[in-house]
């Protein structure tokens, strides 16, 4: 994305002017400083899979990964935490072989937070591609 500003701004007219602004130039952020833009995201997402069957930690980090997120224990369980500590999820412990698990399921307000954080991604989602729809036949 920087990259792109900068060949941008190279051959853009105002590009000196640009330069002299106030904004110092930065290096791209790495992937794991949108954490807190994914945030959001990231729960929804654990919301959704505890609202279609019991889920637990290790489990839920491999489901993240498989959609890009690289999350460690120590980022999914205060997220599995606070969800739980407002009543979203409630967990039991559960026995697996020899090792116990603390499963989570979605609660009743749960499936409710769910429902109507959907109707929000749905129009945030509306918006964004919209945009980029009518970006596209703007083109020449
Ligand atoms: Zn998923």
């Amino acid at each position: 994305m920087a990259k792109h500003d900068r060949a941008e701004s190279a051959g853009h007219p105002n590009a000196r002017l640009r330069q002299t602004g106030r904004q110092p130039s930065r290096p791209t952020p790495p992937e794991c400083d949108y954490r807190e833009l994914y945030i959001g995201l990231i729960r929804l997402h654990v919301l959704h899979h505890a609202c279609q069957e019991p889920v637990y930690g290790f489990a839920m980090i491999e489901e993240l990964r498989r959609h890009g997120y690289e999350l460690s224990a120590g980022t999914l369980y205060p997220i599995l935490h606070s969800l739980e500590r407002k009543g979203l999820l409630v967990s039991v412990k559960e026995r697996f072989g020899g090792a116990e698990r603390r499963v989570y399921r979605a609660t009743p307000a749960g499936y409710a937070a769910l429902l109507a954080a959907k109707a929000k991604v749905r129009e945030l989602f509306g918006e964004l591609f919209e945009e980029e729809n009518s970006e596209e036949s703007s083109r020449p």
